[in-house]
């Protein structure tokens, strides 16, 4: 027997949205209570995946926003010509505006164009522009093609006045020379995985570069963290999709889950991150959560 509240309006406390909504206040109370020590080091981490669609830029640029809001220093360098990430972050982008095209292409120094994102004093963003899709084909022709956004980012790191705590860089559904500046740039690769069909499809390409840029660029580069996202609880498919991800990828997988969440997909039409636009919502909570486990995942590691 359900047992109602005594208002009379039919409302059960043990309906599934009752329940939901305990669970989530219980989880956001959690949050306010932890607290979270830095490594010290700066972590670069690439939001990679060579599919479309599958919450690249979402996460990178929530996660960003989760970081600063425990007190790191984060930048999210946004490297995909349609600016999403950039747009997220409140952060301008129109074509006059000084750009990562300006970093790789001219060598402008990484200071000349980052912008703090009037989200937070920690939170700053390496803004895209539409003229990086002409750097792909520009880059060819470089020298030091591969490596130019990591000397890039070891300039900008190297001066005290920019520690940063992460570095997040959101890239392009390509495996081309903007994401294989990335891997060269990062130590680590954040994969998020879309809980739908195909979500595995594709993931053997992106590790075979990921091996590749290992051997051949970057020995340091590994796979650190696989984010489960878009999860609809009520479907057997994203079930299965994550048990699947989690058998395969034990260590790396984290226990958070991205819900699919309306909130977290309005957020960027008003040029905010779901962590500012809605913060107690499923959404955003998830992205805290998974903040958190980023953080103490590597303190972890060095401590063991
Ligand atoms: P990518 O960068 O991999 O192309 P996006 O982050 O741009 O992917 O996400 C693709 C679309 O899915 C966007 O419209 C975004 O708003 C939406 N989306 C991403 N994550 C979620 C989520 N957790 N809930 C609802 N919509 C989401
Ligand atoms: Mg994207």
């Amino acid at each position: 027997m359900k047992q109602s509240d005594d208002s009379g309006s039919g409302v059960t406390f043990d309906s599934p949205i009752a329940r939901e909504l305990a669970d989530l206040s219980a989880r956001r109370r959690a949050l306010e209570a932890v607290e979270v020590s830095l490594s010290g080091t700066t972590r670069v981490l690439t939001v990679s995946n060579q599919k479309g669609g599958v919450g690249k830029t979402t996460s990178a640029v929530n996660i960003a926003a989760a970081l600063a809001s425990v007190g790191a220093r984060v930048l999210v360098i946004d490297l995909d010509p349609q600016g999403n990430a950039s747009t997220a972050l409140g952060v301008p982008h129109t074509a006059d505006t000084p750009s990562v095209y300006d970093v790789l292409i001219d060598e402008f120094p990484l200071a000349d164009i980052v912008q703090q994102s009037p989200e937070s004093s920690n939170l700053f963003c390496a803004p895209s522009t539409i003229h990086l899709a002409g750097a792909e084909i520009e880059l060819v022709s470089q020298v030091a093609r591969e490596h130019r956004l990591r000397t890039a980012l070891e300039h900008y790191l190297a001066d005290d006045g920019q520690w940063m705590d992460f570095v997040l860089i959101d890239c392009p559904p390509s495996l081309g020379l903007l994401t294989i500046n990335a891997f060269t740039a990062a130590q680590e690769v954040l994969i998020p995985i879309q809980c739908e069909y195909y979500a595995l499809e594709g993931l053997s390409q992106l590790l075979g570069s990921v091996r590749m840029i290992q051997r051949h660029l970057n020995p340091q580069l590994h796979v650190s963290t696989i984010m489960l996202t878009m999860y609809d609880g009520r479907t057997r498919l994203a079930q299965q999709v994550a048990e699947e991800v989690r058998s395969h990828f034990p260590r790396e997988v984290l226990d958070t889950v991205i819900p699919r969440s309306v909130r977290v997909s309005e957020a960027p039409s008003f040029g905010q991150t779901v962590i500012a636009y809605d913060g107690n919502s499923a959404g955003a909570i998830a992205y805290r959560e998974a903040a958190i486990e980023i953080i103490r995942r590597a303190t972890n590691e060095k401590e063991s």
